[in-house]
């Protein structure tokens, strides 16, 4: 069945629950079990079934089965938020003297775990330009290389490394590749048909959909599956029941949002691309993106989260565009209904890279308003730019 069908049906079974149409939400600790031989045979399959809380609920294992079937991977386990997904991917591959590369456009907090935790375990990480070609990459694999960490595209500067080129040469040298697929979605991106091993949601993102839970999600192929669950438990990261649900049902609609965000993104960029304030617009889906031959080879959706680079201006100026704007709501996270703006703050977020402009990036997110009232929350705030330049 395709995915929009998949999306509405999977992960759950109104027939087992007194024909409603959504599942149960058990709250669970302590499971009971009737006998020695119940309990004793739970505890010699921890994963198969229900056993502990931690170990998770009817509730996630429907989350996560319909995750694993949306991606393409051979199963999946939920944690309580996007970066607990992605330390649990990479202590999956972690051991002491390990290598890990790592894209220099990655998620500011994964770069901060690989030189922060990971480095006092003994692992080093070096970092690599995300357009790097398949023979660059290969000759920086060394024999302790364990991981290839890819964002496509990076979540603040929307570079898009080629996954599949750069996982083919990984492969070729036993190393696991594990790609953050937030910006995509489990159905914008097929991580598995691309050569990933581990593919990790900040399900707080577009999953839930409605900025008010914060979930993750590692899924992972047929050799990765049976170690990235263990890794979880022995971690003790579980995601609460409320919060799966609300992953769940977010799912529903995965599709027509995002299909909403990114006509909402369209149209922003293009009417961004004539203002003169504008340097730059940051967006695969756009022709004349240098990763949009890339996208619209390999990706089945896009979202609505993009940069803009602005000219350079003053201070005052920019803070004056960005503190009265009155749809586009400053802050974190994104892929909830509204539209954000984010003033971006490279400071320590690369090393293998420069980032060559000198004026503001403003990172967009395209909620699901009017497109026509979003635009003019933006032309007001150019106005009040111009007047404080
Ligand atoms: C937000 C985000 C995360 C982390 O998710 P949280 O749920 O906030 O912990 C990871 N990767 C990317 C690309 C993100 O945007």
């Amino acid at each position: 069945m395709d995915k929009p069908t998949r999306l509405v049906h999977g992960g759950r079974e109104p027939r087992r629950q007194h024909g409603m149409v959504n599942p149960p939400v058990y709250h669970a600790s302590t499971v009971i079990f009737p006998t020695v031989d119940a309990l004793e045979s739970a505890a010699a399959n921890p994963f198969e079934g229900v056993y502990y809380g931690r170990f998770g609920t009817p509730i996630h294992f429907e989350l996560e089965g319909l995750l694993a079937e949306l991606e393409g991977g051979a199963g999946c386990v939920t944690t309580c938020s996007g970066l607990a997904a992605i330390t649990v991917a990479l202590m999956s591959v972690a051991q002491a003297g390990g290598h890990l590369l790592v894209a220099d456009n990655i998620y500011l907090p994964t770069r901060k775990l690989c030189a922060g935790m990971l480095a006092r375990l003994g692992m080093t990480t070096s970092f690599f330009d995300p357009r790097i070609t398949p023979a660059a990459l290969a000759e920086l694999i060394r024999p302790e290389t364990v991981a290839l960490v890819v964002e496509a595209p990076g979540s603040l500067t929307f570079e898009m490394p080629d996954v599949p080129a750069l996982a083919a040469v990984a492969r070729a040298h036993d190393v696991a590749v594990i790609a953050d697929n937030t910006w995509a979605t489990p159905i914008g991106f097929p991580a598995f048909e691309h050569g990933v091993d581990i593919s990790i949601q900040a399900a707080t993102k577009y999953v839930v959909g409605h900025a008010d839970a914060m979930l993750g999600a590692v899924t992972a192929n047929e050799s990765w599956y049976a170690t990235v669950r263990r890794t979880a438990v022995e971690m003790g990261y579980c995601a609460g029941p409320d919060d799966v649900y609300l992953g769940l049902r977010g799912l529903r609609t995965l599709d027509v949002r995002l299909a909403r965000h990114a006509d909402n993104a369209l149209r922003l960029c293009d009417w961004l691309a004539g203002r003169p304030e504008v340097e730059g617009l940051l967006y695969p889906p756009l022709p004349d993106d240098p990763g949009h031959a890339i996208w619209q080879r390999d990706f089945r959706a896009a979202c609505g989260l993009f940069g803009v680079q602005l000219k350079p201006c003053s201070r005052q100026a920019l803070t004056a565009m960005l503190d009265g704007l009155e749809l586009f709501g400053m802050g974190f996270s994104w892929g909830g209904f509204e539209s954000l703006v984010l003033p971006v703050n490279l400071t320590g977020a690369r090393s293998a890279t420069r980032w060559p402009h000198e004026g503001p990036l403003l990172r967009l997110h395209a909620g699901l308003e009017s497109a026509d009232d979003l635009i003019a929350d933006l032309k007001a705030g150019f106005d009040r730019l111009a007047s404080a330049t």
